[in-house]
């Protein structure tokens, strides 16, 4: 790789695509003849407004956000909108969510904090290598919002089809496969997703909401930072918001329209992951840990079974190059996280080097 960049399998912060680093490190002292870099500039003036109205803009076009939709840029990451989504949505008290993993089981921990929490199906019995039938949830009919976690960045599963809400509202957690494939926003009341994975730097997420969700009528204590009104109203400019993070994802919203959108990106997204599931599938030495059917294309756990080897094929894949391959203990020791930016070439060589590794440990 150029630069002496290795291929980074980090599930998060990620790699971003190195067109947009090429061009950010060119504008990085003087943007665009302002005389400053974004890091340094006012969040009121105009130049940055541009870079504002611009990214969210074309995050719209790549997506297809219907008008009714308002997008937010929100300090805190993903976790704050563990608390943000019940503290704005229940408004009976109630919300049901989806178990799958890690990041569902953090939700449902901190929802439970401002009200009542079902879980209306889980995955746990497994160890949550599968997501679970979602097609006829028991739901109560004062539930305000389901919940689901559509890519679950530990565990490597993803949804093969919405639930149904019977007529609820949906709300996704798509930090892990944000803008990885065409979305449907019309599905949901609202998607929120960290951008540290497959979009830019960490400190933000995003929020497309329907506006009918942003109420005028919560609880005195609730933050005024925590509530979506205060960044619907204020076109996410109340305070001062993360601008580099705004700046960075708007290079990534156009790279996306340049690479043919987010339809070109799936279909990238399907090769790049399958040459690795393909290996998987084949050897005598990995194993995914994943049901098939319910595989993520962005984050691909497996393991050799044996502790200290995986932990050996860390340290060897480490020193030749592709790093944070150490997947997380609850799973097994190996992860490959393979976001848009991670070039196929980048699996194709990791693959290569794992069959070599193979052949050496195998008879
Ligand atoms: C990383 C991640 C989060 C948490 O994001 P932070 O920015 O670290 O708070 C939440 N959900 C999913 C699916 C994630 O992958």
């Amino acid at each position: 790789m150029k630069y002496g960049r290795t291929f980074n399998f980090s599930a998060g912060p990620a790699m971003m695509p190195e067109p947009v680093l090429e061009e950010i490190a060119g504008e990085v002292l003087n943007y665009r003849g302002s005389g400053m870099s974004v890091m340094e500039m006012s969040h009121r003036s105009k130049v940055f407004q541009t870079i504002v109205d611009e990214t969210e803009a074309d995050l719209r076009k790549l997506m297809g956000i219907p008008d009714n939709y308002k997008v937010l840029f929100v300090q805190g990451g993903g976790t704050l909108q563990f608390a943000m989504v019940p503290m704005n949505l229940m408004k009976n008290g109630v919300a049901c969510y989806v178990e799958t993993g890690s990041w569902s089981k953090k939700a449902i921990a901190e929802a439970k904090k401002y009200g009542e929490v079902k879980v209306v199906a889980s995955s746990a019995d497994k160890n949550f290598t599968y997501v679970p039938d979602c097609s006829d949830l028991d739901i109560p009919d004062n539930a305000d919002y389901v919940y689901i976690c559509e890519n679950e960045t530990i565990n490597g599963t993803t949804y093969t089809s919405l639930p149904n809400t019977k007529g609820k509202i949906l709300v996704s957690d798509q930090s892990s496969m944000f803008l990885s494939k065409p979305c449907n926003v019309s599905d949901y009341g609202l998607i929120w997703a960290g951008v540290q994975k497959n979009v830019g730097p960490a400190g933000m997420a995003v929020v497309i909401v329907r506006e009918d969700l942003i109420r005028d009528d919560l609880a005195d204590y609730v933050p005024t930072y925590m509530k979506y009104k205060t960044h619907a109203d204020s076109g996410s400019m109340y305070n001062t918001p993360n601008c580099w993070a705004i700046y960075c994802c708007g290079k990534v919203f156009k790279y996306l329209m340049d690479m043919g959108g987010l339809e070109a990106m799936n279909q990238r997204n399907i090769e790049k992951a399958q040459v690795l599931y393909d290996f998987l599938d084949s050897s005598k030495l990995f194993k995914g840990t994943v049901e098939k059917q319910y595989r993520s294309l962005m984050n691909i756990p497996f393991t050799t079974g044996d502790k200290e080897m995986d932990a050996d094929v860390v340290a060897a894949t480490k020193a030749a190059g592709y790093d944070n391959l150490k997947g997380h203990k609850s799973v097994g020791a190996l992860r490959a996280s393979t976001y848009n930016a991670m070039p196929k070439e980048g699996v194709e060589a990791l693959v290569g080097f794992l069959s070599k590794y193979e052949a050496e440990h195998t008879k």
